[in-house]
């Protein structure tokens, strides 16, 4: 039952622009994101966890699973944020027998995204003529689903970078495909977040590292990082430094320069900017 030779799993990273594009300054060459997909599969079958923004990256990510040739039985979605599933669309006709799960408290935040609001006014803006006809996950009843006999576990993890938040636990190798708990030398998005859910994400983080993983995929990650279990800890002590380095700014400004001087390096300050100015309005 579990012979983890015929069970693995894949990576695949999809760069696009980042979302917040009005940034005072910063490193021109870390101006995007990375959202991540994985497939975890068996002999026969695989289940994909989330998939990618546009339309392009989506058919992209469509031949990809299909290069495994393998039946894809489940597509599950960590949460609600459309960069997350706006491709079950274009997933589902090409393998229809797949079903687009996610927790109920992440389905029903995703119906927000679809609204004409969100889907045309924010991503559709930000993506002209590139966001896909929008296909919500259904809710899954209760906190597991299983894959050729091994156990894939749901973990709600509440407010992390959005509400209804969760991460998905594979005993079996001993994997956290993370969701947006996690961030790999990535700015975290923090403009959903108040000081408060920022310690709650912080030791949500925290919690997951408990379970002694081998393996943590990040939602959002640069392209070669090694998804080491340390960026765990890592998120975690970001959360900490924006709030302290908050509680020490008067401004955006303020809170930007300082955050990005202890965080040079870390893909898409634009997300960075975005937090800035939701901690401090002008
Ligand atoms: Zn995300």
């Amino acid at each position: 039952m579990t012979n983890n030779s015929n069970f693995t799993y894949a990576v695949r990273t999809a760069t696009r622009q980042g979302l917040t594009r009005d940034l005072p300054h910063g490193p021109e060459d870390l101006q995007w994101v990375v959202n991540s997909a994985t497939l975890i599969y068996g002999e026969h079958d695989a289940a994909l966890v989330d998939t990618y923004t546009s339309i392009d990256q989506n058919a992209e990510l469509v031949d990809w699973v299909k290069s495994f040739d393998r039946n894809l039985t489940y597509i599950f979605i960590t949460h609600g944020h459309g960069d997350h599933f706006f491709g079950i669309g274009q997933l589902l006709a090409a393998f229809p027998a797949a079903k687009a799960i996610a927790a109920a408290g992440s389905a029903a935040r995703a119906l927000t995204q679809g609204e004409p609001k969100w889907r045309d006014g924010f991503w559709g803006k930000l993506f002209p003529g590139q966001i896909p006809e929008i296909v919500y996950p259904e809710a899954l009843d209760g906190h597991q689903f299983e894959l050729e006999g091994h156990q894939l576990q749901v973990i709600e993890t509440g407010f992390t970078d959005t509400a209804d938040s969760t991460s998905l636990w594979v005993p079996d190798l001993r994997l956290v495909v993370a969701g947006d708990v996690a961030y790999n030398d990535t700015h975290q998005y923090t403009a959903e977040t108040t000081r408060e859910t920022r310690e709650q994400w912080a030791q949500t983080a925290e919690r997951l590292a408990g379970l002694d993983p081998v393996a943590v995929v990040a939602g959002h990650k640069k392209p070669d990082a090694a998804d080491d279990p340390k960026i765990l800890a890592e998120t975690a002590a970001y959360l900490r430094s924006f709030t302290a380095v908050a509680d020490d700014s008067r401004t955006a400004q303020d809170l930007y320069d300082r955050m990005l001087a202890l965080y040079p390096r870390r893909a898409n300050p634009g997300a960075l900017w975005g937090g800035a100015k939701a901690a401090k309005p002008a």
